[in-house]
């Protein structure tokens, strides 16, 4: 079918190289004339995004990093919400939109490539959730919940996605060198700092948003740039852009991170254990239900299905 489709489906198991640990949604193709052509389909996994999101509500992440009450109220009451717009708006409508130039060459942008496509998506998203037409169709509750996702996109992206990165490393994976990118780079088009900024407050830095709806124009800046530099493949400017803001990581405040964060006791990364499902035969054999069991712990599992498969 031509166009762009989006489901949402839950998964009953994970398998193959996303068990135990799994991506939350699947976008295909990647290939932008495949999608000019034929259009694209998204799928987004809501029980794995709601699983995530019911385990880190108890892990002390966000009282440790966010700013301040009045902040940690507004992620605590819209941030779920948002994360998962945003993470459609992304998926869907981001990677789905865009035009090349007809002379452009789909891999003008080599290494850089990946990077702002990502980029382009967020940017998509970030400039998009704060519209007042996502409020009139009831996508988000009001014209507040959107700062949700500008604060913890900020403070992921300029402070606390690097507690995946060993001291001393660089940024290698796509989206998230993609969210230093926009990150980094708004605080230096925010030349006078009166729009985002990283604060310290008794030896720990956080992030600080003093004006949202500039933000929204930042975002909106680096949106058109990005689309510019991907039309018209802009190699030389997405190298300067990408090498600048989206792969060195300071390294006192990224020691900080890590430490703060190891006090936690968290993992940067989680997996999942299936439920056992067993069958029910009826008299003549016949499967007449499934029974689903969480019982197993994730050692048996694996020893498991090792014998099993
Ligand atoms: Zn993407």
């Amino acid at each position: 079918m031509r166009g762009v489709t989006a489901q949402v489906i839950c998964a009953a198991m994970l398998g193959g190289d996303e068990y135990p640990s799994t991506a939350i949604g699947i976008n295909l193709p990647n290939a932008d004339w495949i999608r000019a052509e034929y259009g694209s389909k998204s799928i987004t996994i809501s029980n794995i995004t709601d699983a995530y999101n019911k385990a880190s509500r108890h892990s002390g992440f966000m009282e440790e990093f966010v700013i301040d009450a009045p902040t940690l109220q507004l992620i605590r009451q819209y941030g779920d919400c948002c994360d998962d717009l945003h993470t459609d708006l992304h998926e869907c409508l981001g990677h789905g939109s865009g035009q090349m130039l007809p002379t452009t060459p789909s891999n003008a942008l080599k290494a850089y490539g990946n990077t702002i496509e990502e980029a382009r998506a967020d940017l998509f998203g970030l400039y998009y959730i704060a519209d007042e037409k996502l409020v009139e169709l009831g996508h988000t509750p009001n014209q507040e919940a959107y700062k949700s996702q500008y604060y913890t996109y900020m403070q992921n992206g300029l402070l606390t996605q690097c507690v995946r990165i060993k001291l001393g490393e660089d940024i290698e994976e796509d989206h998230m060198r993609n969210r230093a990118l926009i990150a980094n780079w708004a605080v230096a088009l925010d030349a006078n700092h009166e729009v985002v900024d990283i604060v310290e407050h008794g030896n720990k830095h956080f992030i600080a948003i003093k004006d949202y709806a500039k933000l929204r124009e930042i975002f909106a800046f680096q949106l058109k740039e990005i689309q510019r530099i991907k039309s018209e493949g802009d190699f030389e400017q997405a190298r300067w852009l990408v090498e600048k803001y989206a792969i060195h990581i300071d390294k006192a405040l990224h020691q900080e991170m890590l430490e703060r964060y190891q006090r936690l006791n968290i993992s940067p990364y989680k997996g999942f254990i299936n439920p056992w499902m067993k069958p029910v035969y009826g008299e003549t054999g016949q499967i007449v239900d499934i029974t689903i069991d969480y019982t197993e712990s994730y050692t048996h599992q694996m020893m498991r299905y090792s014998s099993e498969f």
